[in-house]
């Protein structure tokens, strides 16, 4: 437990201005509801506690996949498109899904998570040949895909509330000085330039899986600095461009421009050349439950072969087989799978202690909360309606997302849920992490409320309940030297598979790791 000098001083840290300003009428919140959620922090600690049962049974398989995030999900649909239906897969939680699971309602689905997907990269193939299997992708037109219009990001898509008024976009326009207005160009000419540059063996210096960029030390020198320092190095000094660079590195890495280094930070604006025959490439594809719809065309092809509430919590290798022991916390059932190959598909901070290691120095986690806040009514702003993305400058939340946003039915709602995401990077990752899971609901609906008044003033009295989910360990952090140091081997006939591998922490990466771990069981 901490003190209450240090419970004041970290939620004045997480609030910022917002919460300092102290204007709040006692009671204000006290009709909210609503809950904690979260991952089952409790079972990951028995892991973390040293977890030693004597198993009761034995059970053979070909594959056991370790881990039911997209990346175990994905390792599973490969191994059967492959032929190999011989595999389980265990997860920890009550689900799968890992940090895209979402959830819903009577009105709306809505996610704890990740919420949607870019255009995939031309290169992509196996990334689109998912999507065109799970319908979402319709067809190619002049070499061009088209999407589904329905998971196409409506307009308008995002606006930033920066000035006292919303303005459409996030990047800062409205109200820069001539000055600022010339740098935020020349930034983004910068990147373009990036996006454009290639290594003499053909590579592009930045992709997306990130396994395929340049190793050109002209790119991976990148690696060495943070982003903070390259943008000083390069003359960018603009206040509306730092928090712009700011703001996208925490959106992607949940660690921003002081934390990230400059080869991420610049990833970030470059390894995106997703195109589509029926939309803008800036388009993302998006549900009212997030990325959730993607772990539902997923699960396809494994819920069968699935033993969820299951920890996995030793690997060894003995001859040509891994024996794998695993805990079910809700059967309360011990038993030893033992397989030809095994994919801990989960992250490195896990899988390693599992294997009895210790993980590389370079595998730090940022912890999120992500809330989603209840209304009777959306709030109403006079130049510009709620959007998908809604973003207030210099907060320490990212702003929320409007689920319903993705909906075409034209009936008025009769609730709404908004999503309101929120890097809990203040402090140094662990700290962060335990002072966040030791807050109460009460404090988080202050803090939630707090960052949502500086848009909305009135928005408290539409609030009915606020539910929040802490990811402690939500996402890599792919500070300087990620890229450049090695991540350690494993024993035979063990793979990982997790978006952590790649230092950045999206669905596409957590579906590469799965897919390339798959094939490496199938040899
Ligand atoms: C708040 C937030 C927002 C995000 N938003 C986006 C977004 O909009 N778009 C995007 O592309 N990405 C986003 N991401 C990134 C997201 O993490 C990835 O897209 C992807 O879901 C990661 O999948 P994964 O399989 O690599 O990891 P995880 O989701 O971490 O999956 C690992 C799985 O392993 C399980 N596990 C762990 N230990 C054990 C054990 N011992 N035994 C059995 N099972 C175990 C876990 O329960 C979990 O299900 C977001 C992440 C967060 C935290």
């Amino acid at each position: 437990m901490f003190t209450r000098k240090e419970f004041l001083q970290y939620i004045a840290l997480l609030a910022g201005g917002a919460y300092a300003a102290g204007c709040r009428t006692p009671g204000a919140y006290d009709h909210i509801g609503g809950s904690i959620l979260g991952a089952s922090a409790a079972a990951g600690h028995q892991l973390r506690d040293g977890l030693s049962v004597s198993p009761q049974k034995t059970i053979r398989t070909g594959v056991l996949i370790a881990g039911g995030g997209v990346a175990g999900l994905s390792a599973a649909r490969k191994l059967r498109l492959s032929g190999k239906t011989d595999f389980l897969l265990a997860e920890l939680e009550p689900q799968t899904g890992g940090n895209s699971l979402s959830g819903g309602n009577s009105i709306t689905n809505f996610p704890f998570g990740a919420h949607y997907l870019p255009l995939p990269n031309p290169e992509n193939t196996a990334l689109m040949d998912f999507l065109t299997e799970a319908g979402l992708l319709k067809g190619f037109d002049k070499g061009l895909p088209v999407y589904d219009e329905l998971s196409l990001v409506y307009e308008p898509a995002e606006r930033l509330y920066r000035k006292g008024r919303w303005q459409e976009g996030i990047i800062p326009q409205v109200g820069l000085s001539p000055q600022e207005h010339d740098e935020m160009k020349r930034f983004l000419a910068l990147m373009q330039t990036f996006r454009d540059a290639k290594d003499s063996s053909g590579r592009h210096a930045f992709d997306i899986p990130a396994a395929l960029s340049s190793r050109d030390p002209q790119f991976l020198s990148l690696d060495a600095l943070t982003m903070e320092a390259w943008l000083q190095r390069e003359g960018f000094r603009s206040e509306p461009l730092r928090w712009y660079v700011d703001y996208c590195c925490r959106d992607d890495y949940g660690a921003g421009i002081k934390t990230v280094s400059a080869w991420a930070g610049i990833h970030y604006f470059a390894a995106r050349r997703g195109k589509a025959a029926n939309a803008d490439a800036s388009a993302v594809l998006t549900w009212p439950e997030g990325n959730g719809r993607l772990v539902q065309h997923l699960r396809r092809h494994s819920h069968n072969q699935t033993l969820t509430g299951t920890i996995v919590y030793r690997v060894q290798t003995e001859g040509n087989t891994v024996l794998a022991d695993c805990w079910n916390y809700q059967t309360r059932e011990a038993m030893r799978i033992v397989a030809d190959h095994c994919i801990l598909a989960m992250p490195q901070f896990i899988g390693r202690r599992i294997l009895g290691e210790t993980p590389g120095p370079q595998f730090t986690y940022a912890p999120w909360l992500v809330a989603n806040v209840h209304l009777r009514e959306l709030p109403v702003d006079k130049n510009l309606p709620v959007c998908w993305d809604n973003v207030i400058y210099g907060q320490q939340s990212l702003g929320y997302i409007y689920a319903q946003h993705q909906t075409t039915d034209r009936r008025p709602a009769k609730s709404h849920v908004i999503t309101l995401y929120w890097p809990l990077d203040q402090l140094e990752p662990a700290d962060s992490r335990r002072k966040a899971l030791q807050l109460q609901h009460r404090d988080w609906v202050e803090l939630c409320m707090a960052q949502l008044e500086q848009g909305h003033p009135h928005i408290a009295k539409l609030v009915t309940a606020v539910d929040c989910w802490i990811w402690g360990h939500g996402m890599i952090r792919p500070i300087p030297g990620f890229m450049t140091t090695e991540i350690p081997g494993t024993p035979p006939r063990v793979h990982f598979a997790h978006s952590d591998l790649s230092g950045i922490s999206i669905f596409e990466e957590a579906f590469y790791q799965g897919e390339s771990a798959a094939m490496r069981c199938l040899g």
